[in-house]
């Protein structure tokens, strides 16, 4: 009512509101205006008792659903919820739920759902916690820590027309890899590192050496199963739900949880040759990429790297390559020159190797690289597969593992990649680039435009990943601010 009342002198036009303007009206005004103030204080205060009041009984009314797992109020629990590998953003959980069923996911989530938005509650879907940017981490919210799903248990399908395996979102790719292995048959798409999740990597992109011919990990997923932001629970594919099935493929976590996928699998190989090459010259680099990538039935993963400033290059090889001709490997000198490794993989087994050894030695003989700085190595197909962990333990062991990792990971269209080069290599990182630079090409034809992930327009795009580590302490080249200034010139 009081309301009403003030209201009408306001919406009153301004003309007839100057010409009324006699004490009586403005002692009304006064008063009015006085009530509306209480009332508003009155109104905001009872917002926040209420708010705080929902926030408070937030983790009891968690706390009483009916779950196979459970929720977490442990700090220790809520500050690893609250890290991640980029160890630059810390956003502490109010809870972290270790689900034990899909069901777990789905009530507390329509639970969430239910309080409506005066609960404030965000939730986030944490696989390994690899993220750069506090992607899995939710500000006061509930953290689902994916790891602990442990169902669907892994199952490989090897009809003679449909080869897959259906696994839970939180598995890792490492456990998957040994699984299908036992059947004789592996994914057709990796990341460079295999202890990340199911869920992490197939809500980012999962983008590696293989991706030219079988597209990114998120082109090999065939079904999925969601929890959406109700709570309800959608199985999804192509042909069902497909709206969803594509939003969620590179949709970090934000069109839904995936708590179970059937991904490709193909038959296994046991061995890998496993090669580098070095260019001094970037277009020879590139021309010899793209070829390879169009080339059929040459390389089964085609990666690169740039070499900025080394002197001891080949010495660091020298363990685990070996040179195809030692006296013309000794002689090379990288100088310091910035150089362009081309790296390449060909799967096999032990009957083969002749036919590969042929095969191989003709498809090189196509490149332009430095002829004398060929090198090779054979390793078996996990080893190959699992090669970054290996770092990890070295890392591990020297206490550089666990420091900032301001990374970027760009697609840069082929068109732009000569100009990019040029005024990257060439100008902007001369002395150190505090980490490995990857570059690689990718057909954009394996991708599918109506994921979530965005894509350059051109048939060929590069993937360029400056993967830098930072010293803590440090205010030098080596230090965060001067990684993160000169990620920005990128
Ligand atoms: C050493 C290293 C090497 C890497 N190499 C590559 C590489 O070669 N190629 C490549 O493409 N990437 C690579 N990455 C990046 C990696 O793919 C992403 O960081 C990935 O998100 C990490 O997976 P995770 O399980 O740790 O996910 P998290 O960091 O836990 O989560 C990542 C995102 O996915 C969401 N999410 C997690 N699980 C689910 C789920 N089940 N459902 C819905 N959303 C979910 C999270 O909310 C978050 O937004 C690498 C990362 C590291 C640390």
């Amino acid at each position: 009512m009081m309301i009403k009342l003030l209201h009408h002198p306001l919406t009153t036009n301004k003309s007839s509101y100057r010409k009324m303007r006699y004490p009586s009206f403005s002692l009304l005004r006064e008063h009015n205006i006085l009530f509306i103030r209480g009332f508003m204080i009155l109104f905001l205060s009872c917002i926040t008792i209420q708010l705080n009041f929902c926030i408070s009984s937030t983790p009891s009314s968690l706390k009483a659903l009916p779950l196979e797992g459970h929720f977490s109020f442990e700090e220790a629990d809520l500050k690893h919820a609250a890290s991640d590998f980029g160890n630059r953003y810390q956003s502490h959980p109010m809870a972290v739920l270790h689900p034990k069923s899909v069901s777990d996911i789905a009530n507390t989530i329509k639970h969430i759902w239910n309080l409506g938005p005066s609960s404030q509650l965000s939730v986030a879907a944490r696989g390994h916690g690899h993220s750069l940017q506090g992607q899995a981490q939710a500000h006061g919210g509930v953290v689902i820590n994916m790891e602990s799903l442990s169902v669907p248990e892994m199952q490989v399908h090897t009809g003679e027309s449909s080869l897959y395996v259906d696994v839970s979102g939180g598995e890792l790719w490492i456990n998957i890899l040994h699984e299908t292995l036992r059947y004789g048959f592996t994914p057709r798409s990796w990341t460079d590192y295999l202890h990340l999740t199911v869920g992490g990597t197939l809500s980012n992109a999962g983008v590696s050496g293989q991706a030219f011919r079988h597209g990114p990990q998120i082109s090999n997923v065939q079904k999925l199963e969601i929890v959406t932001g109700t709570g309800e629970v959608v199985n999804c594919s192509e042909e069902q739900n497909g709206e969803l099935f594509h939003s969620v493929l590179g949709g970090l976590g934000q069109f839904g949880i995936i708590t179970r996928a059937r991904i490709f699998l193909e038959p296994a190989p046991a061995m890998v040759k496993w090669i580098r090459v070095l260019y001094a010259d970037f277009t020879a680099f590139i021309r010899d990429q793209e070829k390879l990538i169009f080339a059929e039935k040459a390389f089964d993963y085609v990666e690169g790297f740039v070499i900025i400033n080394r002197t001891g290059l080949l010495n660091n090889w020298s363990s685990s390559f070996n040179p195809q001709d030692p006296v013309q490997a000794s002689e090379f000198k990288s100088d310091g020159r910035t150089l362009f490794c081309l790296e390449l993989a060909k799967y096999y087994n032990l009957e083969e190797t002749l036919l590969v050894n042929q095969e191989v030695e003709k498809h090189l003989s196509r490149l332009n690289y430095i002829p004398s700085t060929l090198f090779l190595t054979e390793v078996t197909y996990v080893d190959f597969l699992d090669r970054v962990h290996t770092s990890e333990v070295k890392l591990r062991s020297k206490g550089l593992w666990d420091v900032p990792h301001p990374w970027l990971n760009l697609f840069i269209p082929k068109t732009k990649i000569h100009h990019f080069a040029e005024v990257v290599f060439g100008n902007i990182v001369k002395e150190t680039s505090n980490g490995p630079v990857l570059i690689y090409p990718v057909n954009k034809s394996k991708w599918d435009n109506r994921t979530s992930v965005v894509i350059p327009e051109e048939d060929i795009f590069y993937l360029v990943a400056f993967l830098a580590s930072a010293v803590p302490s440090s205010n030098g080249p080596d230090g965060l601010e001067h990684i993160l200034s000169r990620n920005k010139k990128f």
